[in-house]
């Protein structure tokens, strides 16, 4: 079992603490789900998508189960949407669900499938849905209803900046059911690469392009300013900077332990003292310090 705060990006919690100590913001999110929007969007999606299920296109549903069961969540509700743009995304609050689109099926390979519905599971696993929920209901011009009154674009901006912190911790459960190369390279196919030339990029050094991108917009307040214009009003971290995180984590330790974790509650072998998973070559237990 992985919990959130195995593997949680501490931008992502910095930029939730930050987001929840706005005033007024519980009470909108309480308002917000009072009104009935859940059920709206639950409705829309149920009324346009496939449901996909063990007799509806099992091939693709078959693709969920094992990544609900490596993340240890339960398995949300999930949908097809005939869309040719390669798209995913997770809604609901009391009642979750996943769509993926007919443009990301053909798209992407099998893993890389893999690693898009994994991100997926990894808003669940972290408990963002709700939130980014709220974040669509937001965008999606429900400053016309006049619920956000003066919290209108502060809220909109904080929201924003933490749903693109969001993503680099989801996109880290990706890497935890798939590998943080396929998850980078999931990245070029997203902004609709073709894979004969996706499978060519040196991803390192596509990373390193988000450090020449870090010191363009340290270079003086004017470049800071500007560049943080061109991203706030996005619900995704760039490209480069995603690879980037993605590659760097990759190599941490923090994601050694947990792929070795997981392997090892695979392989089935427990600590004879505290029964809790351990890997070969340890000579020590590393949960109890049990000598083995
Ligand atoms: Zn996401
Ligand atoms: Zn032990």
């Amino acid at each position: 079992m992985i919990k959130a705060t195995d593997f949680i990006h501490p931008e992502d919690a910095a930029a939730l603490r930050q987001l929840e100590s706005i005033p007024g913001f519980p009470t909108l999110v309480k308002k917000l789900m009072s009104m009935g929007l859940e059920q709206l969007q639950y409705g829309v999606n149920m009324a346009s998508a496939i449901r996909l299920s063990p007799s509806q296109l099992p091939k693709l549903y078959n693709r969920l189960p094992p990544i609900c069961k490596k993340l240890g969540i339960e398995q949300p509700e999930f949908y097809l949407s005939m869309d040719p743009n390669p798209n995913a995304w997770t809604f609901g609050d009391t009642k979750i669900f996943i769509t993926i689109t007919s443009g990301l099926v053909d798209m992407m390979t099998e893993e890389e499938l893999d690693a898009v519905i994994a991100h997926e599971c990894g808003h669940i696993l972290c408990h963002h849905v709700l939130y980014h929920s709220i974040a669509h209901y937001v965008m999606d011009g429900l400053d016309s209803l006049g619920v956000l009154g003066s919290l209108g674009a502060p809220l909109q901006y904080a929201i924003l900046y933490w749903e693109r912190k969001s993503e680099l911790s989801c996109d880290r459960a990706a890497s935890i059911v798939t590998t943080p190369a396929i998850v980078a390279s999931t990245m070029a196919r997203l902004s609709g690469g073709p894979t004969s030339i996706t499978k060519n990029i040196d991803m390192e050094e596509w990373a390193k392009q988000a450090d020449q991108y870090e010191a363009i917009r340290n270079d003086g307040l004017w470049n800071k300013t500007l560049q943080v214009a061109a991203i706030m009003n996005q619900n995704h971290p760039f490209s480069a900077v995603r690879v980037k995180e993605i590659l760097k984590w990759g190599k941490s330790s923090q994601y050694k332990t947990i792929v070795d974790h997981l392997s090892a509650e695979k392989s089935g072998k427990v600590c004879s003292n505290c029964k809790q998973p351990i890997v070969d070559g340890w000579t020590y237990c590393k949960h109890c310090g049990n000598k083995l």
